[in-house]
Parts: structure tokens; C-alpha cells; sequence
């Protein structure tokens, strides 16, 4: 039997796992809420929403460039795209992901505030805007770990993210 599972997996290195992944009953409207106090962001005041067709082309690349071993978040990585395609683009108002949506989403916020598909809403401004200031200050390297704080601010200047990030790189 294991022979066979090896054999397998020799011809398929990445088998692509169907996970236990319910796909949501809703369909998508307009726009997704990335990141925000309303999906339980810590350190987001103010609300990120991407505008779902226009990461569509996207969504389809990275259900087949990337993989990943949470059998639930590669669920939702594959079915992105179809959500996605399926969206409503006429309903002005706003969904919100699964949280398996929301992770694949999330590492790619500040892609999709560079390449202009999102809104901000302000708290402050109480208004949305159509850019957001991405920064990062205090940088420092000591030894393994990288540290930074990075930022968002509206256009006038309210700070809407503020985290502490820190990577640990491996070095051999
Ligand atoms: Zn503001």
C-alpha cells in the first residue's frame, strides 16, 4: 500500500487535496471586504474593499500557481475564481468572504491597493476613498529577525492600519 501511495505521489507531487470546504450560498456583489473591524481585523480602523471583477484574472493564476496544505483554505483558493465569475457587479453593495476566502485574500491587500482595485472607508473621513497611503517606518535587523511597523493612512492622513511585523529568516 505505501508503495503505491509513493508511486502516486512520485507522478503527483501536488496532489490537490479536495478539501472540507463549503462554498458560501450567497452570491458576490460588487465588492468583498478584505480587511476591517467588521471581520474582526485587530489592528484595522478603517475598511478595505476590492472590487471583485476586477481580480478575477488574478484569482484564476493564483488557484493554479499556488498550493497550500490547509485542506479548507485550498477549498476556497479553488473556488475563488468561479465566486468570482459568478459575482454581481450591478449590486452596489458589499460581501463578505469565509474565513478561508479571507486568508487566501489577505496576503495580497496592499497588491491590490497598488494596483488600484479597492476602497477605503474611513472611520475619521466617514467617507470612502479610492487610494490608500501603504508605509512601513522603524526598520531593524537584529541577527535572525526583522522587525518594521507598517501603516495606512486615508488620503488626509488618518491612520487607518498600524501593526508591528516581524520575520524571522532562516539562515543556514
Ligand atoms: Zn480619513
Amino acid at each position: 500500500m505505501e508503495e503505491a501511495i509513493d508511486l502516486f505521489e512520485t507522478k503527483f507531487p501536488a496532489a490537490i487535496r479536495q478539501g472540507n470546504y463549503d462554498p458560501p450560498k450567497v452570491r458576490c456583489s460588487k465588492w468583498m471586504v478584505v480587511r476591517g473591524p467588521v471581520i474582526g481585523s485587530k489592528h484595522h480602523r478603517g475598511t478595505l474593499l476590492v472590487e471583485a471583477k476586477s481580480i478575477e484574472a488574478w484569482a484564476k493564476h493564483h488557484a493554479g500557481a499556488v498550493w497550500s496544505t490547509v485542506q479548507s483554505e485550498q477549498g476556497a483558493r479553488e473556488y475563488l475564481p468561479t465566486w468570482i465569475e459568478e459575482s454581481d457587479p450591478s449590486d452596489e453593495s458589499v460581501s463578505i468572504p469565509d474565513e478561508d476566502m479571507l486568508s487566501v485574500l489577505q496576503g495580497y491587500d496592499e497588491n491590490f491597493i497598488k494596483d488600484g482595485r479597492v476602497q477605503l472607508w474611513c472611520p475619521d473621513c466617514r467617507t470612502l476613498h479610492n487610494t490608500v497611503d501603504c508605509g512601513t517606518y522603524d526598520n531593524e535587523r537584529m541577527g535572525k529577525i526583522s522587525t518594521w511597523v507598517s501603516e495606512w493612512r486615508c488620503p488626509e492622513g488618518h491612520v487607518v492600519h498600524n501593526e508591528d511585523q516581524e520575520i524571522r529568516w532562516i539562515i543556514r
